[in-house]
């Protein structure tokens, strides 16, 4: 699905010059390379804090444990999206929410998102799935009528802008109370690890989340609140350092990739190309077809016998999930996600991908059809 190999023997002489000057300095917590890499993400973000963390489920539990909710406190998310964002709210003991996603975006709907509001919410965790903004500006107006806090999981859509109706600009996780995102390896900005970050222009919540990450430490050796241990480390932060220059060339090759199997698969009546909406950029984290009226497992057998790898992102709503089931969610409040889990496929999208690799992709899935 990605080729990471590629892609590093492109920057090699940078990255390992980086990791062998960290491994040189010894410096390996906390290392310069680490405050270097925050402050050009912010620049990057336009964003006027940057807390690097371990990872990017870390980050959303960390976000969480800044805001001050009690246990029972409900939070509202997205049915059809990756489970790490659900989790985070069941481990604090707040209570998940779930609202069904838009057809085309496969993002949170914002009408049901409203429909969820009970006096017990206290957060809406939007999460930009595949590569383009949720509808930002409506979840904004209904966080702030309900005064609710907004953490928007950024992890697949880095380097997203949204743009709102008076035409203002904002990044991806830059607009909501915090933004979170993973540094995965096979994440649009992936470092040779685990690694994660936290945005906000709130300082007074960066102070706090600056002290979660660190043990609830506002002065060394003084906890004043129970916190976590989730660092970046220096060498993955060397890494991300060189590669984030790079970031927005990846995402337009990315945006190429999508833009040549969109042409190709134009013609075939089975398969819908991903919609883009009109206030997003899409990164293409994922490229991810609607299928009608086909078998999906034959299709994705196909592609696997001819070596062309296809995934289902993600096969089961989280309604489903036996660790978050709840008498509560009904089938009936979800026809978008049991739709999609049952539809959806994904083919190979990165950065390095070659002409011929896409035309044996678009040929085999092609010959799939005739
Ligand atoms: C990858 C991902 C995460 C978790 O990131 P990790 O760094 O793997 O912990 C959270 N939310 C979404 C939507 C993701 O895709």
């Amino acid at each position: 699905m990605v080729d990471l190999k590629s892609q590093y023997q492109k920057i090699k002489d940078q990255v390992d010059e980086a990791i062998m000057n960290v491994i040189d300095s010894t410096a390996f917590i906390k290392g310069p390379e680490v405050k270097e890499f925050q402050v050009a993400l912010e620049s990057y973000l336009d964003v006027k804090h940057v807390i690097p963390c371990g990872n990017g489920t870390d980050a959303l539990q960390i976000a969480l444990m800044a805001l001050d909710l009690k246990p029972g406190d409900e939070v509202i998310t997205a049915d059809f999206t990756f489970a790490a964002t659900v989790e985070v709210i069941g481990l604090l003991n707040l209570v998940p929410v779930f609202v069904d996603v838009d057809r085309d975006t496969f993002n949170i709907d914002v009408d049901e998102l409203n429909k969820a509001i009970t006096p017990k919410t206290k957060a809406i965790i939007p999460v930009h799935l595949f590569g383009q903004c949720s509808n930002m500006e409506r979840i904004m107006e209904i966080a702030k009528k309900h005064n609710l806090f907004v953490i928007e999981d950024t992890a697949q859509a880095i380097g997203s802008t949204y743009t709102f109706s008076n035409g203002e600009r904002k990044k991806a996780g830059t607009i909501g109370n915090v933004g979170t995102t993973s540094f995965f390896p096979s994440k649009n900005l992936g470092c040779y690890g685990d690694g994660g970050a936290l945005f906000t222009n709130d300082s007074a919540l960066a102070e706090r989340l600056n002290a979660i990450v660190n043990h609830g430490m506002y002065k060394r050796y003084y906890h004043d609140e129970i916190g976590v241990n989730s660092r970046l480390d220096s060498i993955q932060a060397a890494v991300l350092r060189v590669k984030l220059p790079n970031l927005d060339a990846y995402n337009q090759a990315r945006r190429d990739v999508a833009n040549y199997y969109n042409n190709a698969f134009l013609a075939v009546d089975e398969l819908e190309t991903p919609v883009i909406s009109e206030d997003s950029t899409h990164v293409f984290h994922q490229y991810t077809l609607k299928t009608n009226g086909i078998n999906r497992d034959d299709l994705i057998a196909f592609l696997k016998n001819k070596g062309i790898p296809a995934m289902v992102y993600y096969p089961v709503p989280l309604h489903h999930q036996k660790a978050y089931i709840r008498p509560e969610f009904k089938d009936e409040n979800y026809p978008i996600t049991l739709e999609l889990c049952k539809s959806v496929i994904s083919l190979p999208i990165h950065t390095e991908m070659e002409k011929d690799q896409l035309e044996y992709i678009i040929e085999s899935i092609k010959e799939f059809f005739i």
